[in-house]
């Protein structure tokens, strides 16, 4: 049985970079019908937060990225951790040392001091023959973890290939500070081992922390998982991707008026690809999710083509959903919606053009609010040869039948008897109607408002 977890630190909200593993881990368990494991890493109580938490829960939520267990939360497994912690003191894998800190800072010093790397130097690690000093009463200990001091530590890393640390540049890990609280890398050892999981799919920031998660695993002489080390996220311009970047929390998309399944599509193929497929469904990619096809080098984002698949989903999504996408967008805006023009046609119209739900709110906007187009563009559009056919089409709105092909054969007549070309009508139309020269088809755009609208938007200028 396949098991994978999404392990974040509530500390901010599920970035972008987030998002693409919890993915990847999500897809790894589903392609082989296996169980996706959500655990909340809040052992940094000073930089976790409960809106942190809210944060990746909703994240998580609108992406429908669905977890089978969890979420766990460290901070309610610490009598397990310290139940651990116990069974490798007692078994001689772990040991207490009585170094105080200040005393590890200078002894840290003078090893700069003599150009070497500060590490340890195993003053209370047990050896066999080895006489350790006598624990000083009034320093309470930390739980340091006895490292392999030769050999190599390697795994096959599912993404990045082969890699080995030696064990001589791993010192004894702190496992358990001096107030009993176990550290971050022995949590996660112990979950990962406890939840059984199978592939650990993580950032690559984590690959230092690998071969002493490995080493503490062997320790308790559990079964070691495969890891699979996934690659940074870069901006579009290149540069690790950050706040600067503009939308890095998946939330944000969805303010900015993405839609799940497009940052899902997109985030696929962020670092993975099958063959040149660009659109694809999540049931699709589930099926043909592997780790063989993750890239090792860096991903870069690409909001244009973020964009373009956004626009393609917003095609094919179903109007009804739009209309519940959109609607709050203009309430939030303050614009109030009224049965006529529908929403829901507004946007079965305008769905094709646009590239987010807030492009289409904007498009949408113009129906609801009082329209003061900008002088300029009606400076450019109503032109004098414009006038009288503007003026005739007014005159036979008043009786034509609200449908667009009528509208159509009137704007036909009007610019017949004037001898004018089709844009030379529609385009103060849309200006007049709208506030923007660029629309679907004019008569559809027409009929979407009630005849009274109509009139009144085009009684607003004089037509002499
Ligand atoms: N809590 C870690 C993070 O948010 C992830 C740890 C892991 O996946 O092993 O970066």
């Amino acid at each position: 049985m396949i098991r994978t977890r999404f392990a974040p630190s509530p500390t901010g909200f599920l970035h972008i970079g987030g998002a693409r593993t919890a993915l990847f881990s999500w897809a790894f368990a589903r392609h082989h019908g296996g169980q996706f494991i959500l655990r909340i890493e809040d052992t940094d109580v000073a930089r976790s937060t409960p809106d942190a938490v809210q944060a990746i829960l909703d994240g998580m939520n609108w992406l429908g990225l669905t977890h089978d267990e969890g979420p766990f939360y460290q901070m309610q497994r610490m009598d397990r951790y310290k139940a651990v912690i116990q069974q490798m003191l007692a078994a001689g894998t772990a040991y207490p040392c009585y170094t105080s800190p200040d005393e590890l800072e200078r002894k840290r010093e003078e090893q700069r001091a003599k150009g070497l790397k500060p590490r340890y130097d195993g003053t209370w690690r047990p050896e066999p023959g080895k006489i350790l000093p006598t624990p000083p009463a009034d320093v309470p200990p930390v739980v340091r973890f006895k490292n392999p001091t030769d050999g190599v530590v390697a795994w096959d890393d599912l993404v990045k290939g082969r890699i080995e640390i030696a064990n001589a540049e791993l010192d004894d890990l702190v496992i358990a500070r001096a107030d009993g609280t176990p550290t971050y890398n022995f949590c996660v050892v112990v979950d990962d081992w406890e939840m059984a999981i199978t592939h650990v799919i993580r950032g690559d920031d984590h690959v230092n922390n690998t071969p002493r998660q490995i080493n503490i695993l062997k320790a308790l002489g559990t079964e070691i998982p495969q890891y699979a080390h996934l690659s940074m996220i870069l901006g579009d311009d290149g540069q690790k991707l950050s706040k600067r970047h503009g939308a890095v929390s998946v939330m944000q998309y969805d303010d900015e008026g993405y839609l799940p399944e497009a940052v899902l599509n997109y985030l696929g193929r962020l670092g993975w690809s099958h063959g040149d497929e660009e659109v694809f469904s999540m049931p699709q990619f589930c099926e043909w999710f592997n780790l063989d096809h993750i890239t090792p080098s860096a991903a870069q984002f690409n909001t244009e083509k973020l964009n373009w698949l956004n626009a393609h989903y917003l095609k094919l999504a179903d109007n009804a959903r739009l209309v519940a996408l959109v609607q709050p967008r203009l309430e939030a805006r303050g614009v109030s919606i009224t049965a006529s023009p529908s929403l829901e046609a507004i946007i079965g119209l305008y769905k094709e053009r646009v590239s987010t739900l807030n492009e289409l709110a904007d498009a949408a906007e113009v129906f609801y609010i009082d329209l003061h187009p900008q002088a300029e563009i009606l400076a450019q559009h109503l032109t004098p040869e414009a006038l009288p056919a503007l003026a005739e089409f007014v005159a036979g709105l008043t009786d034509v039948a609200w449908e667009a092909p009528a509208i159509n054969a009137l704007i036909k007549r009007c610019i017949g008897n004037h001898g004018l070309k089709m844009p030379k009508l529609a385009m103060p139309l849309r200006v007049l109607l709208t506030g923007q020269a660029q629309t679907p088809s004019v008569d559809a755009v027409i009929v979407l408002f009630p005849r009274e609208r109509v009139l009144k938007r085009l009684a607003a200028i004089p037509y002499n």
